[in-house]
């Protein structure tokens, strides 16, 4: 165990916690950013058209910046890569102030803090029916910003036709030769406006609806899959030689289902003005939270306000007065 009480223990390395720890650094608070790796999520793109104050960058790019604005601070910002969280408890509770500790576990060691702040993000939702994880980089896929050329003169399917089912057929239209969107539901939730683009291309084959994908079906590569239709129990097959699942994504919020609040898809509560969640002393920001917006801009955002929060939470708690924490109110 590092002996070290920090102030702020981030967890995550997506621009919540970098923007994060730059405000906790800036603040002189002690901290320590732990993260399997930097960028977040949209590394793999390769042109991000909306981060603020850049008209292009790509994932990467945009990685690399967020991790060298944080090593900037070494005197205060103790850097933790490559290291996954497994577990966040409170530890030394002073149950009649409501303050504690908390300990913070991973796969390589354990670290105290006065605060914590999760900025785990989300994950990308899998099918999870038999085939997926077989076939996973054999021809089922779950970028199509990255993997989208691969597939050049094939037949695809997306599975999904939420907007980020619709932007993946977008892509995809540029190099398949036959693209298919299948939705659970009986209509397609994307935006009307890149519906409407994408159905003038005659390259979109058909967009079927009440289809729960039920295998993935291949030899050495995916051949194509099952499904059922909702309505008729009918089951199917498509022959693709892709498969690009766009069903949405799941909060890493598991290291702390235990200590706060999550809703009902498992995302971490939080009281917008001050980012605070359920149990005192803990912050979230970003994409594991129950903001309805998931961007890039957004979660940064969240991250400085966690941040100042954790910041004015630690002033309080140095006074250590009952009225200085009370219960949080999400
Ligand atoms: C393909 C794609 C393209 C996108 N393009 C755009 C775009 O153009 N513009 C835009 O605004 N948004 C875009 N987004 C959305 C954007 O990427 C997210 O809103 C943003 O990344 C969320 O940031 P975050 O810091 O909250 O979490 P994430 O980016 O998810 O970062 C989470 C971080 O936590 C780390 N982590 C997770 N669990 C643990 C753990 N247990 N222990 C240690 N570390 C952990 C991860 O390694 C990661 O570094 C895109 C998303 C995707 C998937």
């Amino acid at each position: 165990m590092d002996s070290a009480l920090f102030d702020v223990a981030i967890i995550g390395g997506g621009p919540a916690a970098c923007a994060a720890a730059v405000y906790a650094a800036r603040k002189n608070l002690k901290t320590i950013l732990i993260t399997e790796s930097f960028g977040g999520q949209s590394i793999v793109s390769d042109n991000i058209q909306n981060w603020i104050g850049e008209a292009h960058i790509s994932g990467m790019d945009l990685a690399k910046k967020l991790e060298a604005h944080i090593r900037s601070y070494p005197e205060v910002i103790e850097i933790r890569e490559g290291e996954k969280v497994t577990s966040v408890k409170a530890i030394d509770c002073d149950t009649k102030l409501r303050v504690c500790d908390f300990e913070v576990t991973t796969d390589k060691g354990f670290y105290k803090s006065k605060t914590i702040i999760i900025a785990s993000g989300a994950r990308r939702r899998e099918l999870g029916v038999p085939g997926e994880e077989k076939y996973k980089g054999k021809g089922v896929a779950y970028c199509s910003t990255c993997d989208a050329p691969l597939f050049k003169g094939k037949k695809v399917a997306v599975i999904g036709g939420g907007n980020a089912g619709l932007e993946a057929a977008q892509d995809l239209l540029q190099y398949a030769n036959e693209v298919y969107i299948l939705d659970f539901g009986d209509t397609i939730k994307g935006d009307p406006k890149t519906l409407e683009e994408i159905k003038k291309d005659p390259k979109l084959k058909e967009i079927i609806l009440n289809a729960a994908t039920s295998e993935v079906l291949g030899t050495d590569l995916v051949s194509g899959l099952k499904y059922k239709n909702r309505k008729s129990n009918e089951e199917k097959t498509l022959e693709v030689g892709g498969i690009f699942v766009e069903i949405g994504s799941t909060p890493n919020s598991e290291i702390v289902k235990d200590l706060v609040q999550l809703d009902e898809h498992n995302q971490i509560m939080v009281n917008f003005q001050h980012a605070r969640t359920s149990h005192p002393g803990v912050f979230a920001a970003g994409d594991v939270t129950n903001d309805p917006y998931k961007q890039n801009n957004i979660s940064a955002g969240d991250g400085v306000r966690a941040a100042l929060a954790a910041y004015d939470y630690l002033l309080a708690r140095q006074k250590i007065s009952p009225a200085a924490e009370e219960p949080q109110n999400l």
